[in-house]
């Protein structure tokens, strides 16, 4: 198969196909798409990126003008996605109204946590088609009342193993005996652990099994690198000694934008004021922060007011970034698969990507065993000694500032905001400021966030601040 066409699909979907520029269907498309509109189950393994969300969402598309052909009168709960993360819930909620974008009056509506539940039982009120939602949350709403499943035809699972790694297995079971036994059961997972197996056997029918392996030629172009500590008696690797190869390998490299993974919650946070020491624009992401300061980090990050991200694995889970020029192992994950999870954030979209661990010479078999499983090798550099090097030194004028920063401004999607009308209100008469000092504008359901030149910023915000955006004053401030 070369195209969707030969695809059973309606004429509308093929069309809003064409206009995303979908041109032929990725290989777990091709190799579901056909199954999955006979109605059989199906267990796959596909890397995120694969176009996986497409291959599951289509079907549920084209069963709409079958069974609902009026999506707007008869708002019913056909089919619930369950993700690990808010973050990915969103991703594939989004994926899904792009591929919708012809079925009038779709409503999919993404339910997760660290959000208030009030708009989201406003929403599940008036009605939904998609449910798109972490086990957690679904698992309130259904407790709740809020949420009716009677009439769910399709459930699937994605990223079934993460779920499971993050302790989701009693949610998730609560969610199936809610579920309509009739029904069309999808799981994606990226890896099969008896956890798995015994999670499909348990929900699925006789389901087609498809698994995509990676292939060569899509395997990223990461360089990966050892600094290996100088060893030397009843040594322990001291946080400062850390911080010091960390510091180095951020001055050999001077990334743009780069990821430093840390093991744990209290390093990320000692991290982070180190790192603010020596003036590198830099924000942690760990499991204590309230959503609201998780979705700021990430707006920082992505609209490159922040070069450098420091994280722990369950936080980083499933955000939503471009590939990123370096990933620094502060130290090496427990579990060999995360650091496969965690190098694959940089060298993606064909960008040349580096990834470093900082360890000491008696981890050097652990080193020895990543690269087997990577299939590849990993340049080590011997003997770093920086015992000597002040710490003052090791971070002395590293220029690793932003020349961007970000305004915070109190309006979203739900009032309307658009990016032009932020864009509107900082150019021209109104703002005075050029194109070119205006960086990326993220609209989220309930603020938004811009960012613009630090030379610039108080004038930006003090145009936001006294004039008006769609006829309304809104609140605007230097995002923390
Ligand atoms: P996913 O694996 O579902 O996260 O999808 C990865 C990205 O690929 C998404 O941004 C999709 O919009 C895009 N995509 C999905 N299917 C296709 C396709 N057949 N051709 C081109 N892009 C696609």
């Amino acid at each position: 198969m070369s195209s969707f066409e030969s695809l059973s699909l309606s004429k509308k979907l093929k069309s809003v196909l064409s206009e995303l520029g979908y041109q032929k269907p990725t290989p777990i498309q091709e190799q579901s798409l056909p199954i999955l509109l006979q109605g059989r189950d199906l267990i796959g393994q596909s890397a995120t990126g694969s176009g996986k969300t497409a291959a599951f969402t289509l079907p549920i598309l084209e069963s709409f003008d079958r069974d609902i052909p009026d999506l707007q009168r008869n708002p019913i709960l056909k089919a619930l996605i369950l993700c690990p993360t808010r973050e990915l819930c969103l991703q594939v909620a989004s994926e899904i109204r792009k591929l919708g974008k012809k079925h009038m009056g779709l409503k999919v509506l993404p339910l997760t946590g660290g959000q208030p539940l009030g708009p989201q039982i406003a929403a599940l009120e008036k009605g939904i088609h998609i449910a798109v939602g972490t086990p957690g949350r679904i698992c309130d709403h259904l407790r709740k009342g809020t949420l009716a499943t009677e009439s769910v035809k399709t459930l699937v699972l994605d990223e079934a193993d993460r779920m499971l790694e993050m302790g989701f297995a009693e949610e998730m079971d609560f969610i199936f005996g809610r579920l309509p036994s009739e029904r069309h059961t999808l799981l994606f997972s990226a890896t099969f652990p008896t956890g798995i197996e015994k999670l499909s056997r348990k929900l699925q029918r006789d389901p087609v099994k498809i698994i995509i392996p990676k292939e060569p030629e899509n395997r990223p172009n990461i360089e990966q690198r050892a600094y290996v500590a100088h060893p030397f008696e009843g040594e322990t690797f001291e946080f400062t000694d850390r911080l010091k190869l960390v510091l180095h390998v951020l001055r050999e490299f001077s990334p743009e934008s780069g990821i430093i993974f840390v093991n744990f919650k209290a390093d990320a946070v000692e991290l982070l004021h180190e790192l603010n020491r020596f003036h590198i624009s830099a924000g942690a992401l760990h499991g204590d922060l309230e959503q609201v300061d998780r979705d700021r980090v990430m707006a920082k990050f992505r609209n490159q007011s922040l070069r450098i991200l420091i994280a722990t694995d369950v936080a980083a889970r499933g955000i939503d970034i471009d590939s990123v020029d370096v990933v620094i192992n502060f130290d090496l994950p427990q579990k060999p698969d995360v650091y496969v999870h965690r190098i694959g954030r940089t060298g993606r979209a064909g960008r040349a990507g580096r990834a470093v661990s900082i360890l000491l010479p008696r981890q050097i078999p652990k080193l020895e065993h990543l690269e087997k499983l990577t299939d590849s090798k990993i340049n080590r550099i011997e003997n770093v000694d920086l015992r000597s090097t002040a710490l003052s030194d090791v971070g002395a004028n590293l220029e690793l500032a932003s020349t961007m920063t970000t305004l915070f401004i109190s309006a979203g999607r739900k009032n309307k905001m658009r990016p032009g009308d932020i864009l509107g209100a900082l150019t021209g008469e109104a703002g005075g400021l050029k194109g070119s000092e205006i960086g990326k504008i993220e609209i989220q359901d309930y603020f938004s966030f811009v960012a613009v030149h630090k030379s610039v910023a108080k004038r930006a915000l003090k145009s936001l601040q006294e004039g008006r955006i769609k006829g309304r004053r809104v609140r605007a401030e230097l995002a923390r």
